[in-house]
């Protein structure tokens, strides 16, 4: 006789930026609960040993940019859809929120193509995580109206006239995923006449114990750090409200290390996903 399978609820989950205790409670309880989870490379290690169930199975799906390794999106989709028709409780793990500058809306699709029911469960973005533990008031009052999430991944995302808005703007502007493309920012800003008091803080490893901020006025950032290779993840806030980092700041930079708190995606992860 055939036994219907009953479908559980795909559950998408925000880990935070990185520090394991910025999770949510909800988080945490399906978590718990899991039985197959599809995990980002920016998640906290002590997030999975601490609170997934010790039959699980942990799938991780990483993405990095110029990286050997990365996981086909069309392969976290078919995983996702294929546990999920199985009637195995699954939860995709996402660093930071589960929206921003994420493939969510992919997964999603997937899961409606096949009428698959999801939750979805926010955390905290990195740019707030970042701004908090570098003492910078994303919006202060007089300092800035308003706040852009931005990226300079994908060389064509901003274009020229766009740019000139954002140099002339009183916005903070964040850019994630731009570690790699600080020179091409901080050219296109001046060019487009930004301010040249307007500071620019690039804070490394937010929130873990590996943070370190790195913040000048804009024009004199690269001569002050020019020839360091950001160490990912890295997140940029350019504004006025950059210049409170060095009055605000309760957490100081670590001297002298440079350890990474999030593993490098390898091949061997790979074919632990495809396993
Ligand atoms: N969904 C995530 C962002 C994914 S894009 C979120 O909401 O935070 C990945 C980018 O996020 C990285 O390239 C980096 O710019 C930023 N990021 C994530 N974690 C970070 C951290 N701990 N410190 C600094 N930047 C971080």
């Amino acid at each position: 006789m055939n036994q219907k399978i009953s479908i559980q609820k795909v559950i998408f989950v925000g880990a935070g930026p990185g520090d394991p205790e910025l999770i949510t409670l909800k988080a945490v309880r399906h978590l718990r609960e899991a039985e197959v989870i599809i995990t980002d490379r920016l998640v906290s290690e002590a997030i999975l040993e601490t609170h997934v169930g010790s039959n699980a199975l942990v799938l991780h799906a990483g993405k990095q940019r110029k990286r050997e390794g990365s996981t086909p999106q069309r392969i976290i989709n078919e995983l996702l859809v294929e546990y999920a028709l199985q009637g195995k409780k699954v939860l995709r793990l996402k660093g930071g929120d589960v929206s921003i500058f994420s493939n969510l809306l992919d997964e999603l699709q997937a899961l409606n193509r096949y009428g698959i029911p999801y939750e979805i469960v926010p955390g905290i973005t990195a740019a707030c995580g970042a701004a908090a533990y570098a003492g910078i008031p994303l919006t202060a009052r007089n300092y800035a109206q308003a706040v852009r999430f931005l990226t300079l991944h994908n060389q064509q995302a901003i274009a020229p006239s766009y740019w000139k808005e954002l140099a002339q703007t009183e916005d903070t502007l964040v850019f994630y995923m731009s570690g790699d493309s600080t020179h091409e920012l901080i050219k296109e800003l001046l060019a487009n006449g930004i301010h040249a008091d307007t500071h620019m803080a690039l804070i490394e490893q937010a929130t873990t114990p590996c943070q370190k901020v790195f913040s000048s006025p804009i024009d004199a950032f690269e001569k002050q750090f020019g020839n360091r290779d950001y160490i990912s993840p890295t997140l940029i806030i350019v504004g006025k409200v950059a210049t409170l980092h060095a009055s605000l700041k309760w957490i100081n930079n670590q001297e002298n290390t440079d350890e990474l708190y999030f593993k490098p995606v390898t091949q061997n992860k790979q074919e632990e996903v495809r396993a």
